[in-house]
């Protein structure tokens, strides 16, 4: 028998200011918990223009990042760092395509708890280069 085993990832989870100010942090973690994933770092911090502008610095120059922007510094957010088998992938999977209503399964969080692209709860990295780019961005002493 040939058992397929995930090689270990870490990929870089944010619960963004609208899932702060909805009081689902606790949610949030809870689901990263279930699925199996490991929290190495968790750390509650309202982030500045230029933490946001090198975070989503794919974006610049598309018509939604001005306010993307705005909506990231507007709060606190919780950033994390979580390792696993395929953790990139399978956090992906547990917070749910980008648009919560055309894209995001039901039962994942952004299917689940959220209605808005501009507001969709939660981030995570989308390859190993981000996930390294964005966890040395957050967290330099990890
Ligand atoms: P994801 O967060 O699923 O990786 P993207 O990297 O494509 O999605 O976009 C980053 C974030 O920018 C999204 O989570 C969402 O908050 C916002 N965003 C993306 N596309 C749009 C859009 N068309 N209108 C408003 N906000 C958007
Ligand atoms: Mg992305």
């Amino acid at each position: 028998v040939v058992t397929l085993t995930g090689v270990t990832e870490r990929t870089l989870v944010l619960v963004k200011p609208d899932g702060v100010s909805r009081k689902l942090v606790g949610e949030v973690v809870s689901r990263i918990e279930r699925k199996g994933l490991d929290l190495v770092a968790l750390d509650l911090r309202t982030v500045d223009r230029e933490l946001a502008t090198q975070h989503y610095a794919e974006h610049d120059g598309k018509p939604f990042f001005e306010e993307l922007i705005s909506f990231i510094t507007s709060g606190p957010v919780l950033a994390a760092v979580v390792e696993g088998p395929r953790a990139i992938a399978a956090w992906r999977q547990v917070a749910g395509g980008t648009d919560p209503v055309e894209k995001a399964a039901p039962g994942s969080i952004r299917g689940d708890l959220a209605l808005e692209t501009g507001s969709n709860l939660v981030h995570g990295s989308d390859a190993p280069a981000s996930a390294d780019r964005e966890i040395k961005l957050w967290f330099p002493n990890l």
